[in-house]
């Protein structure tokens, strides 16, 4: 797929304190959804605001079909970018009904005409039956498709979703997750999410970039960034893991606590590890040497699975388990490793 949104170099800096978006460099690929994701204040919004033009680039540029829209001698304002943006609020125009809030931003589109088509996208989105309402009048869920219609409108290149689920509770964020993204492909829209809910990015995104203090630590899908983390602040981010430090001899097999445990490449020397807790076991023991028995501290029951908290070796481990592998605190306990473990960065 061609590239649709390339960022390179995007920097910027609001004080003396150093850059709070430092040197982005990532594209948006035609028809992709793609998230930012990372913890509150490591600079989401300031890259999107960046994007869409409502704040100006230090250095670095922006580019959206290989057209430039920002550079420090270059800026294109925000409404002449070919860019929607639905905020975290909705921002719904209040004095305007649901359709003349779609029907606002068809500038293009002869005046008589701009209802009928308004109409077209709030049917898609669901909210055909409440066109004459006010924002007001409408639930968070609506005014939400009602912003993903005026966003969508106008057939945008690309539309910029800065933290919309935030608002809803949680049995209405799944389902209107499932819908707009279903809305956004059959579209055939781009779109950039900003999220700090990992959960989020995971399902709704092709492709993730994850951010930590300004600048971007990886970017891959779902699957690339949660099984194959490149640091421990990714591996940390994404969901609960297991890191710990291994002595390798140039295979891809450590001897740890754990016992033999595979990596997913060759390693040589002091390696920084990390192993999720569902790829990891409990079974009762048998003939183990003492060292390789464990002692469950502790348990979280979540119905369909359960997480052990272990003692082993003066170590401590998280152990995610179907519901079928019951064990009580104080049990003994043996870790089997079902999976490889995977060698991240070393920062020390
Ligand atoms: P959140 O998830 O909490 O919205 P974020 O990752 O989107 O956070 P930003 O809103 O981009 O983070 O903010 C990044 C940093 O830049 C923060 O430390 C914030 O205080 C600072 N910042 C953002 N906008 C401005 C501004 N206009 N002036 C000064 N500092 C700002």
């Amino acid at each position: 797929m061609k590239d649709l949104l390339t960022v390179r170099n995007l920097t910027k800096s609001f004080d003396e304190n150093g850059p709070v978006v430092d040197s982005l460099d990532f594209e948006v690929k035609e028809h992709e959804i793609f998230a930012l994701l990372g913890p509150s204040g490591c600079g989401k919004t300031t890259c999107l605001r960046l994007i869409s033009g409502f704040e100006r680039a230090d250095h670095g540029e922006v580019r959206i079909d290989g057209h430039l829209l920002e550079s420090p001698d270059h800026h294109v304002a925000p409404q002449d970018r070919g860019i929607g943006f639905v905020f975290q609020d909705y921002a719904l125009f209040p004095h305007l009904s649901v359709i003349d809030n779609v029907a606002f931003g068809l500038t293009d589109i002869p005046k008589h005409k701009r209802h009928v088509y308004a109409e077209e996208v709030l049917c898609r989105t669901g909210m055909g039956d409440y066109k004459d309402r006010n924002p007001s009048e409408l639930s968070g869920g609506q005014q939400q498709r009602v912003a993903l219609a005026r966003a969508i409108a106008p057939k945008p290149k690309l539309v910029l979703l800065d933290e919309p689920f935030s608002n809803l509770d949680a049995m209405l964020r799944d389902s209107m997750r499932k819908e707009v993204r279903d809305i956004l492909k059959k579209a055939g829209m781009s779109a950039l999410l900003v999220t700090h809910d990992q959960e989020e990015a995971l399902s709704f995104a092709d492709r993730i970039a994850v951010m930590n203090d300004g600048h971007i630590e990886q970017v891959g899908t779902p699957e690339e960034v949660y099984y194959n983390p490149k640091t421990k602040f990714v591996a940390q981010f994404l969901g609960r893991t297991n890191i710990f430090h291994a002595d390798a001899n140039g295979s891809s097999e450590v001897n740890t606590n754990l016992g033999a445990l595979r990596l997913n490449a060759d390693a040589k020397g002091h390696v920084l590890c990390s192993i999720r807790p569902e790829h990891l076991t409990l079974e009762k023991p048998t003939n183990q040497k003492p060292e390789e028995v464990g002692t469950v501290l502790g348990r979280e029951f979540k119905g369909h699975d359960i997480t052990y908290h272990v003692k082993l070796s003066g170590e401590k481990y998280l152990v995610h388990t179907d519901n079928r592998v019951l064990f009580e605190p104080n049990d003994a306990v043996v870790i089997k490793p079902l999976e490889s473990a995977v060698i991240l960065e070393d920062e020390d």
